[in-house]
């Protein structure tokens, strides 16, 4: 049975031309980038081009792109670095309920060093409020970290804006942006972003290697400390072979960003399109528009998620629930709870995303495989029957 891969916000294939170009560099180019002799030369410019590439695709120098060990390293940097470079002049750091654990575990580890941490609400559609961010500034905070766009329900929050409050206030501003790269517009200066973290193996890159953009000037510690590597702000032997793929991978998502944008948006509204024309009792979690264009996140009434993901993956289609499963937990997702889901229907919830080798025919699939699985589940559900036999 061939496998229909629904599942990109997790993770994507590496893209072969990304593979190609990173073979070399584990044999035939392996130097270590910071010896004198050519072999090491060579990795060094390899490194170099590729911050480049990166730096272009979200308007910054290549200077401010520092690398990192991927998505979650460059969230704990930017939140314990800026706390710790500014904890003389205050202790309080903003963000949001709905954040990826990287973000929200690094403010509760924090918490527990003294610092304060304000978890704005959201709305029903994942989005923060502005009036709320102002009103929670005060003359202690150093930092406001709101992510670009939820991994879950793939809500894309008022960045430009976001970054216009944090200037005039003198706020440092990061944003999470690993699912945003590649699939939206990212100006780091346009939209005033201090910090944006981004990570390879989300636009067809490998894993393992992200990097942190930290805007000329910012006051940043660092955290892991060892050699003079990356301007002496991240130390340990550079990652070569992952560097140049995720270079490579920012110079494909850059050449194709639009085109990206539009035949996903497009495959998207299709499935969800699809969805409600088939199946009764549902959801579309996040936002109506504001959304990221590969992400299709449904409750599905009646329904329970690890038993839906269950029966897709018997069908060969791979999607991912709303329930945090994987934490060891049963509770559903924080993400899902913060926009007001009930639990019973947060675990209901089925997030699909698509990626740039999604063809229509998978879609087409999954709009004939999805509703008998919901039909046989929901008639194994009492609630259901009484719910239809009322009608
Ligand atoms: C995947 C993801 C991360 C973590 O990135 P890794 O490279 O897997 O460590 C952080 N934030 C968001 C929003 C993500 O989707």
């Amino acid at each position: 049975m061939e496998r229909k891969y629904f599942d990109y916000s997790a993770t994507t294939p590496v893209d072969s031309e990304v593979l190609n170009e990173m073979l070399p560099y584990f044999n035939n180019d392996f130097g270590n980038p910071s010896s004198v002799y050519s072999y090491g030369r060579d990795s060094k410019k390899a490194i170099e081009n590729a911050r480049y590439k990166i730096a272009k695709l979200i308007n910054a120098d290549a200077r401010e792109i520092f690398f990192t060990g991927g998505g979650t390293e460059s969230d704990n940097w930017a939140i314990k670095g800026i706390a710790i470079a500014l904890k003389n002049k205050g202790n309080h750091i903003i963000t949001s309920s709905i954040e990826h654990h990287a973000v929200l575990h690094s403010c509760k580890y924090l918490e527990k060093h003294g610092f304060r941490v304000t978890y704005l609400p959201v709305d029903k559609y994942g989005l923060i409020s502005l009036e709320d961010l102002k009103s929670e500034i005060n003359d202690r905070t150093i930092l406001i970290t709101i992510m670009f766009a939820n991994n879950e329900i793939g809500t894309i929050q008022p960045i430009k804006e976001i970054g216009k409050i944090a200037k005039e206030n003198n706020i440092y501003f990061h944003t999470d942006g690993v699912q945003a790269i590649g699939n939206t517009v990212i100006d780091v200066k346009d939209m005033n972003i201090d910090l944006l973290s981004i990570s390879a193996h989300k636009i067809y890159g490998p894993k393992g290697i992200g990097a942190l953009y930290i805007k000329k000037g910012i006051k940043i510690d660092p955290i892991i400390h060892g050699g003079a590597q990356e301007r002496k702000k991240r130390a340990g032997t550079e990652n070569v072979p992952g560097i140049v793929g995720f270079g490579k991978a920012a110079e494909i998502a850059y050449n194709n960003l639009d085109k990206n944008i539009q035949d996903l948006t497009n495959l998207r509204d299709k499935l969800i399109k699809g969805i409600f024309d088939n199946i009764d009792y549902v959801i579309l979690n996040g936002h109506p528009h504001n959304r990221l264009p590969g992400n299709v996140n449904i409750s599905f009434q009646f329904i329970e998620g690890e038993a839906l993901l269950l029966s897709l993956d018997m069908v060969g289609i791979c999607g991912s629930s709303g329930s945090a499963c994987t934490s060891g937990t049963l509770d559903p997702s924080h993400v899902l709870l913060a926009i007001g889901l009930s639990h019973e229907i947060a675990h209901g919830s089925l997030r699909l995303s698509i990626g740039k080798y999604t063809k229509e025919e998978d879609i087409d699939y999954l709009l004939q495989e999805l509703p008998k699985i919901i039909k046989r589940l929901r008639n194994m559900s009492p609630l259901y029957e009484k719910v239809k036999g009322g009608e």
